[in-house]
């Protein structure tokens, strides 16, 4: 066994004896007593100080002052030192205000008392170190709770049982619930779900494995949500290895995700202008390029550069430089859309990504606009700047496949722009420059132009089908430009919606159209509607009707005397107020039309509950109505369409007698082409209605003619045809080519067809085929040396053909077949 440590033991007695006996008892003891013996109040003092003294024996009244003045002196010193006092006055009221002072015991100075003096020695030291030790471990527990309380991390601790016996505030804030809901659960109210079990079994695995646990994990919060922490799981054990208890430390990441966020945010932005800035521009331009080719749009990137930007630090320095810079890019971002970016590239260089270009022109006006509007003055600091910028752009796919070469075309660009001086941009490419100066060139002069009044408006008439009469004409806008000639109002009326003078011209057409009218009128010329063209963006300005009222009682013509004309495109946003606006109009006892019908998307029943008086065929349809049977069935139905539904239906864009027959055939009203007259001046147009001008719509034809129409591309084959098949006395019309041969159809009425098979512009099932779905009456026959059965067969199964005969023929057979088919066609046989 280990020696126990001396007790060291200062003793102040003035008396030799006294002191004698003590050294003597204490040297008796079995403990080692280390005696240090003092007998004037300056060396206790000293000896006190030096401290190694683990007990203080003294006499009650010694050195001039009392035992009593000697715990004083102590507790100042050394508080928790024990004090033994031995006395030769045995007084009870001493005792007891001895021990009040808190000495470690009393003893009087009997031989008896003194015997005992050891043990009590030792007691008192004994006695004085565990009350130090349980005061320590009293601050340490306090000391922990403290920890415990203010730590910044979660910490939870359970019993073995892991059901929680505290947690602490950090740990109620992560995930939203009191201590008081937690102490007492088990720890997997902070999962939830079946999906987390597994995970959880895993996590105490680990702990039973290894002792601890370290992840990230996403506790269960109060509101629903996730949150994100680090966790440090362990078990405490005791001595002999059972758990008691497990401490778990959560660190919060949320706090840390907001933080690297923020930081994320500062590394990819300018500070100044808080525009992102080239790293994320770069970034968001490799994304655009990615989801572009999935769609299979144009991205664009412009480069815009603050021109002489120097001059404006230097002149009027650094803070109105930098606010400047603010100002620039808050206008270019009011003009962009949300899914454009832009981003301060350099000092004083800005980048656009414009992600999602349905064409490539769409640039040319954003980059006109921010050119616009750096360049319009801006107040700063009493200072009153005027900023000028260059543009260069470059387009994805067409200029450059990546994000590089990309940025090289559009700086490569803005070298060209600033070569051209200040406020201008330039296209990588160098078509679209061409492109865009003649575009600019033509918005000046048009601007021009307008403001000249020099436009001019010419008449189309329109003719009445049943009498052959003009009926009404079409306003149709010309712009004869100086240098270029003619320009096609289809090409200068979307310029003039784009860059908003549509409304001035729009208001200007109605009101000369209405005082012309009125003119003729006044001349003695009948009421007839002329039609103006509204387009899609004038028909969305808001004082339309206003206009309209304004023009007819400023001239005097009467609402019947104009028509307006509307695109199905127009009506194809905001229908609900498309009918409401209709409406107004029709009140002002003007006529409507649907132009270029069949060109939009809208359906007939959307269309049939409009005010419409008209609808006008658009000419892509009437161009090849008489060869293609799919806009033959289109115009044959509209027309039945508009007259169920009480509209006058108008063919647009008739050139020829056969188009004009094949309308009359179908029973459309009116008609409006070159076949009559092209667009003239007001002059001429009245000259044409005095002189009483009429179309002549073809020889009327006899219901009862047997006719047959030959087509064969041999013109020996067509003249034996001919002679053979005259006797019988059928009207024979022949061609050698199925393109006559349309236009024969559609000009006569046709009953029987025989047609060669083999012909070098199309086969004659081909020919038939088509025949067969625009006159379905007709009765069709082959007539072919040449047997591809395949497709002959084909043709008949569709019932395209009525027979196939075969070259060389026989007559007479070949004149039975044309008989049984005339009485086919006539009804007289079935097929
Ligand atoms: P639209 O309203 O469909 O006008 C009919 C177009 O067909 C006119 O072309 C006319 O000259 C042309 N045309 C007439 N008959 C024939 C023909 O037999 N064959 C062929 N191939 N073409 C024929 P234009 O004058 O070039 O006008 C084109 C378009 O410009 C018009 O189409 C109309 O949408 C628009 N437009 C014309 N004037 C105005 C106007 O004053 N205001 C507005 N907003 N648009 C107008
Ligand atoms: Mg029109
Ligand atoms: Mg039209």
């Amino acid at each position: 066994m280990e020696n126990p440590a001396p007790i060291r033991v200062l003793y102040i007695e003035d008396n030799l004896f006294d002191r004698e006996q003590v050294r003597a008892a204490l040297e008796d003891a079995e403990a080692v007593f280390v005696l240090k013996t003092v007998t004037q109040r300056g060396d206790f003092e000293a000896a006190l100080q030096s401290g190694g003294i683990d007990c203080v024996l003294t006499d009650f009244d010694v050195l001039g002052f009392t035992g009593l003045q000697v715990f004083d002196v102590v507790r100042a010193a050394q508080p928790q030192l024990p004090v033994v006092i031995l006395t030769g006055n045995g007084s009870e009221e001493l005792a007891v205000e001895a021990m009040k002072r808190g000495a470690a015991d009393y003893l009087v100075k009997t031989p008896q008392q003194i015997a005992r003096l050891p043990l009590i020695l030792k007691q008192a030291v004994e006695q004085a170190a565990q009350a130090a030790r349980l005061a320590r471990q009293q601050a340490n527990v306090e000391l922990a709770a403290k920890i415990f309380e203010a730590s910044s991390d979660g910490l939870i601790i359970t019993d073995a049982e892991k059901r929680i016996l505290a947690v602490n505030p950090a740990f109620c804030n992560l995930i939203g619930y009191r201590a008081d809901e937690l102490v007492g659960c088990k720890t997997d109210v902070l999962t939830a779900g079946p999906k987390d079990e597994a995970w959880v079994n895993r996590i105490w695995a680990g702990v039973a494995s290894q002792g601890s646990w370290q992840g990230e994990i996403r506790p269960q919060c109060k509101d629903g949500t996730r949150g994100r922490a680090w966790l440090s799981l362990s078990a405490v054990r005791t001595a002999d290895g059972i758990v008691r208890h497990y401490v778990a430390q959560l660190i919060d990441l949320a706090e840390r995700t907001l933080f690297e966020e923020h930081l994320r945010y500062l590394l990819q932005h300018d500070a100044l202008t808080d525009l992102p800035n080239l790293a994320l521009l770069t970034d968001h331009l490799e994304q655009a390029l990615g989801n572009a080719v999935r769609q299979a749009r144009v991205v664009a990137l412009l480069t815009v550069n603050l021109t002489r930007f120097r001059t404006v630090n230097e002149h009027y320095g650094r803070s109105v430089g930098d606010q400047a810079l603010i100002e620039v890019a808050r206008r270019i971002k009011a003009l962009l859309r949300a899914s454009d970016t832009v981003a301060r590239s350099g000092a004083d260089e800005f980048g656009i990504l414009l992600a999602n270009l349905e064409q490539e022109d769409d640039a040319i006006l954003l980059a006109q606009r921010i050119l616009d509007r750096i360049a319009a003055p801006m107040d700063i600091d009493d200072h009153r700047l005027s900023l000028n910028a260059c543009i260069g752009i470059a387009l994805f796919p067409k200029d450059a496949q990546d994000v590089d070469s990309l940025f090289k075309c559009a700086d490569s660009a803005l070298d060209r722009a600033r070569e051209a001086g200040a406020h201008c941009f330039r296209f990588f490419d160098p078509q679209l420059n061409e492109d865009t100066l003649q575009r600019l060139r033509l918005e000046t002069d048009l601007r021009r132009a307008v403001a000249q009044e020099a436009l001019e408006i010419r008449y189309q008439p329109q003719i009445d089908l049943i009498t052959g009469r003009i009926c009404g004409s079409e306003a149709l806008l010309r712009w004869h430009h100086p240098e270029l000639g003619p320009i096609s109002p289809a090409e200068f009326i979307p310029l003039a919606e784009e860059i908003g003078l549509i409304e001035s011209i729009g208001a200007w057409v109605i009101r000369t159209v209405c005082r012309q009218n009125k003119a003729w009128i006044d001349a003695g010329l009948p009421l007839l509607p002329v039609a103006v063209n509204v387009s899609p963006r004038q028909f969305r300005q808001e004082n339309l009707a206003e206009i309209v009222t304004t023009a007819l009682s400023e001239s005097g013509l009467p609402g019947s005397g104009l028509e307006l004309e509307i695109t199905e495109s127009a009506m194809i946003e905001h229908p609900s107020q498309v009918a409401d606006v209709l409406s107004r109009l029709k009140t002002l006892g003007v006529k409507l039309a649907l132009d270029d019908f069949g060109t939009g998307y809208s359906s007939l029943t959307y269309l049939s509950s409009l005010p419409f008086d008209k609808i006008k065929i658009d000419q892509s349809f009437i161009r090849d109505v008489i060869t293609n049977p799919v806009n033959a069935t289109i115009v044959a139905a509209t027309i039945a369409m508009g007259r169920s539904l009480d509209m006058t239906v108008l063919a647009e864009g008739v050139e020829n007698e056969a188009q004009l027959m094949f309308l009359r055939s179908r029973q459309c009203e009116a008609m409006q082409g070159w076949l009559f007259s092209r667009d003239l001046t007001a002059d001429e147009f009245a000259a044409l209605l005095k002189q009483g001008a009429m179309l002549k719509v073809g020889a009327g034809e006899t219901a009862a003619d047997e006719t047959l129409l030959l087509l064969d591309d041999e013109p020996n084959i067509l003249n034996a045809l001919r002679r053979l098949l005259r006797r019988e006395g059928y009207r024979i019309l022949a061609t050698t080519s199925p393109q006559e041969a349309f236009e024969l159809l559609a000009q006569h009425r046709v009953q029987v067809i025989i047609s060669d098979q083999r012909m070098p512009e199309m086969s004659g099932t081909e020919f038939l085929s088509r025949v067969k779905q625009i006159y379905p009456d007709t009765v069709r026959i082959v007539l072919s040396g040449y047997t591809d059965l395949q497709s002959i067969t084909e043709a008949i199964n569709r019932g395209a053909i009525y027979r196939f005969l075969v070259k060389p023929w026989d007559d007479e057979e070949l004149r039975q077949q044309v008989r049984e088919a005339f009485r086919v066609a006539h009804g007289l046989v079935k097929a």
